[in-house]
């Protein structure tokens, strides 16, 4: 019984459906990490976890602001921008269904601005001299590797992100399974 979970989430946007991981990922990986409404590239948070947990393990004691359980602006600024997460394309205040489909990713920020009712559109962009990132991947093979190299204690849902992450990837212009011989 998760206690106190009213309150936590009384101002913040409505729980959204459990979605699988492994769709999640999918969802990810087809929007190349980019935040569909500013073109922001974005983090996969449980790299920045792991990250932190690795730079404690090398006995580094000062204060971090990598992680932070809840993306507070003040711990882990960077996450509080700019952590991935699935939005939806068409409000589901106005229909949108929680499919893959009408998923999209979106920066901590952008999810932020719930419309209820407004779309959001998609910023308008300038055009980037040599084309949109292909190969940025959130820091998710950083998450993997640190992950799989026992050096840190991951938790079952970081164990589930694994795995769903390790499913090979579809398309010419990618890594086929990023950790083969694994
Ligand atoms: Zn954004």
């Amino acid at each position: 019984m998760r206690q106190g979970t009213k309150i936590a989430t009384r101002d913040r946007p409505r729980p959204r459906k459990r979605l699988s991981k492994a769709l999640q990922v999918r969802v990810f990986r087809r929007d190349n990490w980019l935040c569909h409404w500013c073109g922001r590239p974005v983090i996969f948070g449980p790299a920045m976890r792991l990250l932190e947990a690795m730079v404690r393990r090398k006995g580094y004691a000062g204060t971090l602001a990598y992680w932070d359980l809840r993306n507070r602006r003040d711990a882990s600024p960077l996450l509080d921008h700019l952590m991935g997460v699935l939005d939806h394309n068409v409000p589901h205040v106005n229909g949108g269904r929680c499919a893959e489909e009408n998923l999209v990713v979106a920066c901590n920020k952008c999810n932020a601005l719930k419309s209820d009712g407004d779309p959001k559109e998609p910023r308008r962009r300038i055009a980037a001299k040599y084309g949109e990132p292909k190969h940025w991947d959130g820091l998710s093979t950083l998450f993997m590797l640190f992950a799989e190299d026992d050096l840190v204690r991951i938790s079952p849902a970081e164990r589930e992100w694994l795995e769903a992450l390790k499913e090979p990837v579809a398309g010419p212009d990618r890594l086929v399974g990023p950790l083969k011989g694994k």
